[in-house]
């Protein structure tokens, strides 16, 4: 136990130190700009629930910062019934940019940017400000590329806090009037809380199927994007690339439920690789199901390094989380974290960089 405890905290130690010198110093990129424009309430947008102006105006920022990169962006509107409100609805958006590859078969990069939490102090700033940041970034650079293998479409869906209804939204639309577009989706990748835990992990889809709203004979759960962006990340990262996560209850290894945005696409047939941090580690509230993002105390009440859990399970209040709760502020975590945020968002665009721009060499897809 005390053994493994020591190598714990060595890889802890490895994977910051490796991060902050390795990624960088090697290429600048806007990601710190875009999170803080998004998440700081005082000169950015702040926390933005769905259906909320703040929501919108994320839904416009995003469109301006792809119209500035040269993409014609397309906005996807929906409409969604207030829970607990009969005959109330809230309107919502899923922005949308495309950049064409040499085969028109095409592989998705989508984050949600809406938030939640805003009653206990949460700005989104990780959930999911980080997996829009890193979106962006990497949809900048792959408009300077000139030969990409793959068509790659860009979405930052609306309104995933509320049940995933932006990307639910978005790929029934398809389903309905673009068949032929769905249909040449061969892999999508999920960014949401790429920052802030203390390891990067990459999923696949379920090995049971996903409920899927009843209908789940299309459903997939093909690990081959999953591989193919840990194939990048051991090139790019080496020692401190994603992981896969151990087995726990109801989860074999390197699996995910159906929480995110990825969902809707895993019931259509289209391989999923999910991108998060987080710590499966440590014994959270419900055990060691990945909940508790980070061993580090200022996330704790009280943390018991030695039995990697709280120092008290009854009286504990915060679990070392940091999504949907008052920790999700960009301020306090680098205060909490010095370096670590912006490490980390640089090591997730390095490897979609690498994947994207080289897809063919690490998918075989016909
Ligand atoms: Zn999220």
């Amino acid at each position: 136990m005390k053994k493994s405890l020591q190598c714990f905290k060595w890889s802890l130690l490895a994977l910051s130190v490796g991060l902050s010198s390795g990624v960088a110093a090697e290429e600048k990129y806007d990601v710190m700009q875009f999170l803080e424009a998004v998440t700081l309430p005082e000169n950015g947008i702040g926390a933005r629930e769905a259906g909320t102006e703040k929501e919108q105006s994320t839904a416009d920022y995003v469109m301006q910062q792809f119209k500035a990169m040269g993409y014609a962006p397309q906005v996807h509107e929906f409409r969604h019934p207030v829970l607990n409100k009969k005959g109330v609805f809230l309107d919502s958006s899923n922005i949308i940019a495309d950049v064409k590859g040499l085969s028109e078969k095409m592989l998705v990069l989508g984050a949600h940017f809406d938030s939640t939490g805003s009653k206990v102090g949460s700005q989104g700033a990780m959930d999911n400000g980080a997996g829009l940041s890193v979106m962006l970034t990497v949809a900048k650079k792959m408009s300077q590329e000139k030969k990409l293998p793959y068509t790659i479409r860009f979405i930052a869906f609306g309104a995933e806090e509320i049940g995933k209804v932006g990307s639910r939204a978005y790929v029934e639309m398809l389903k309905e009037d673009k068949p032929e577009e769905l249909a040449k989706i061969v892999g999508m990748v999920n960014l949401d809380t790429v920052a802030g835990g203390d390891f990067l992990y990459v999923h696949s889809a379920h090995t049971t199927p996903y409920k899927c709203g009843g209908n789940n004979d299309n459903y997939t759960s093909e690990t081959q994007m999953r591989e193919a962006v840990l194939m990048a990340s051991k090139e790019q990262l080496g020692d401190e690339a994603h992981k896969i996560h151990p087995e726990f209850p109801g989860y074999p290894e390197g699996v995910t439920g159906d929480w995110s945005d990825h969902e809707s696409f895993a019931c259509n047939g289209i391989p999923i690789a999910y991108i998060e941090t987080t710590n499966f580690q440590i014994n959270g509230k419900d055990g060691y199901d990945g909940y508790s993002q980070s061993v580090n105390p200022g996330l704790w009440d009280c943390f018991d390094a030695e039995s990697v859990t709280a120092c008290d399970r009854e009286k504990e209040t915060q679990w070392g989380r940091i999504w949907h709760s008052g920790n999700d502020q960009l301020i306090h975590l680098e205060s909490v974290f010095p370096g670590r945020i912006e490490s980390q968002l640089n090591a997730n665009v390095k490897v979609l960089n690498a994947f994207f721009s080289q897809a063919d060499k690490y998918l075989n897809v016909d």
